[in-house]
């Protein structure tokens, strides 16, 4: 028997389901399952890495245009909110720790949190997960797809 499990996040890079937003350079970019945080986007490197200094530098530097690329997005898409437009922070985060295989978190830290200085993750799942109704993630998704889209 095989100990090797099919890695979730090249499975996921090639669907198109409700929560896709766009294929940039590299990346196939999904709205995150949490949005504790409003507008937490995931960008997928399309094919399978482990990590991103594997990557010839030209490669780096397209995954990291298309993460800006996501941050542009979000900021846009939450002009109103935070001092000076946007969100009053992204964090931009490449773990790896539950699944080896390059993804950027791109969470938009917005006013009012109340652990501003701290990592989401220290957060509860709940927390994390958030409340929106599946109604609130399609509009959300497709307000994120139009702005990755005119960017
Ligand atoms: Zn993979």
């Amino acid at each position: 028997m095989s100990t090797e499990s099919p890695c979730t996040l090249c499975a996921l890079a090639r669907t198109t389901g409700p929560d896709h937003l766009a294929s940039l350079q590299e990346c196939e970019v999904v709205l995150g399952e949490n949005q504790g945080n409003l507008g937490w986007c995931v960008a997928i490197l399309r094919e399978h890495a482990e990590h991103m200094d594997d990557l010839p530098p030209e490669r780096q530097a397209r995954v990291w245009g298309d993460v800006a690329r996501v941050a542009r997005a979000i900021r846009r898409v939450f002009a109103a909110h935070g001092e000076g437009g946007g969100p009053v922070r992204l964090n931009y985060e490449c773990l790896g720790n539950v699944v080896p295989h390059i993804h950027w978190h791109i969470v938009p830290r917005h006013e009012g949190e109340p652990d501003l200085r701290a990592a989401v993750w220290l957060r509860s799942p709940e927390a994390l997960r958030g409340s929106l109704t599946q109604g609130e993630r399609q509009h959300l998704a497709a307000r994120l797809r139009d702005a990755l889209k005119t960017l």
